[in-house]
C-alpha cells in the first residue's frame, strides 16, 4: 500500500520531490583507457556502441518510463557525424544535453588552469556546434574536482555542475583498484580525488572554497547520490550490480530525500553480446557479463519505486534551478 502523500505538493504546486536521471555518454575507447586496455582500432564497432547501440536503448528506456533524461556527452565524441545525428534525435524528444569536457581527461584536475579552460570552454563549444544549443551544466571525467575546476566554471558562467561523489565505498574500491594496477604494472588514466571529498554535502549546495564545503559561488553542485546513513552508491552500476529486489531497498533508503540525483552510463546499456572486443574490458567492468535487460530491470525498478513514492522527474537544469 502505498503511503498517503499530504505533504507532496510543494507551493509551485509541482511535486516537492524531486528526481534527476542523467546518463553519461563516455564513449568506449575512454573506458579501456580507464582499465590501462588498448582500444579497438578506429573503425571496428567496439569503439561507437554508446552511440550506436546504446542511445536507441536509452531513448526506449526513458520513452518506456516517461523520463525527461540529462544526457552528459564528451565533445570530441561528437565530431563523428553520425554520433552528433543520433545525439539530436534525441534532443528533439527534449531530453537536455550537458556537457562532460572535450576530451574526458580523466586528470583534468593536474592539466593547468589554460587547458583545464580549454576541456570545459572546448566540450561546450562542440556540443553547442553539433546541437545548437549550449550545455549550461557540467560533469567532470571520473567524478574528480577541484576549486580550480570550479573557478574555471564560474569564469565561463556554467549554471551547475554535478561531479562531487562523497561515497566512502566508491573511494575505498577506487582507492584498491588504482593501488592493484600499480602493483600489476598498469597504467591506468584515472586519478583518485582528495579523501575530502567524502565530507561534502550529499545534497544539493552552492559550493563555497574549498569547494566541499558549502558557500556563495555563483553555481549550483548536484552531488551524485548516496544512500542516506551509509552512503552506498545510488548509481546505475551499482543498481545492476544489485538486482531489482536490493535495487527497490536502496531506492526507498533515498525516498525521503528532496532531490535524488540517478546518474547512469551509456555502457549500462551495452552488453557483451553486443560485440565480442569487449571482453577484455568485461573483466574490469563485469556487469558486461549480464545480461542488458536484466540490469535495466533493476534501474527501472528503482525508478518505479521513486515514482511511486510521490517524486518528479526533471531534467538536472530544472533540478539546479529549483534549488537556487
Ligand atoms: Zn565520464
Amino acid at each position: 500500500v502505498t503511503r498517503a502523500r499530504a505533504g507532496s505538493a510543494s507551493r509551485f504546486g509541482g511535486p516537492s520531490q524531486l528526481c534527476g536521471v542523467s546518463v553519461d555518454l563516455d564513449e568506449l575507447p575512454h573506458y579501456f583507457e580507464l582499465h590501462g586496455l588498448v582500444a579497438p582500432p578506429p573503425g571496428a564497432a567496439a569503439r561507437t556502441l554508446v552511440y550506436d547501440v546504446a542511445l536507441g536503448r536509452i531513448d526506449a528506456f526513458a520513452r518506456a518510463l516517461d523520463l525527461p533524461l540529462t544526457l552528459f556527452a564528451v565533445g570530441e565524441d561528437l565530431r563523428r557525424t553520425e554520433s552528433a545525428a543520433r545525439l539530436r534525435v534525441l534532443a528533439e524528444c527534449g531530453h537536455a544535453i550537458e556537457n562532460h569536457s572535450l576530451e574526458h581527461r580523466y586528470d583534468l584536475t593536474r592539466l593547468g588552469r589554460a587547458e583545464i579552460t580549454r576541456q570545459i570552454a572546448g566540450g561546450a563549444q562542440a556540443i553547442e556546434q553539433a546541437m545548437g544549443r549550449r550545455p549550461t551544466g557540467f560533469r567532470a571525467p571520473g567524478y574528480t574536482i577541484t576549486d580550480e575546476v570550479f573557478d574555471v566554471l564560474g569564469e565561463l558562467e556554467v549554471r551547475f555542475d554535478s561531479s562531487v561523489f562523497p561515497c566512502p565505498a566508491y573511494y575505498g574500491a577506487k582507492a584498491a583498484v588504482l593501488a592493484a594496477q600499480r602493483l600489476l604494472g598498469r597504467r591506468s588514466a584515472a586519478i583518485l580525488d582528495t579523501p575530502r571529498v567524502l565530507g561534502a554535502p550529499t545534497r544539493p549546495y552552492r559550493p563555497g572554497r574549498p569547494y566541499h564545503r558549502p558557500g556563495a559561488r555563483g553555481l549550483v553542485e548536484l552531488p551524485i547520490q548516496v544512500t542516506p546513513g551509509w552512503r552506498l552508491p545510488f548509481i546505475g552500476t551499482s543498481l545492476a550490480l544489485a538486482g531489482p529486489v536490493l535495487a527497490r531497498s536502496l531506492a526507498r533508503q533515498c525516498s525521503k530525500e528532496r532531490f535524488v540525483n540517478l546518474e547512469l552510463h551509456g555502457l549500462d546499456f551495452i552488453d557483451l553480446r553486443d560485440a565480442p572486443d569487449l571482453r577484455a574490458l568485461a573483466k574490469h567492468q563485469p556487469e558486461l557479463r549480464r545480461p542488458v535487460e536484466e540490469r535495466l530491470l533493476a534501474i527501472e525498478e528503482a525508478v518505479r519505486l521513486l515514482r511511486a513514492e510521490g517524486f518528479g522527474f526533471v531534467r538536472l537544469v530544472e533540478a539546479a534551478a529549483r534549488v537556487s
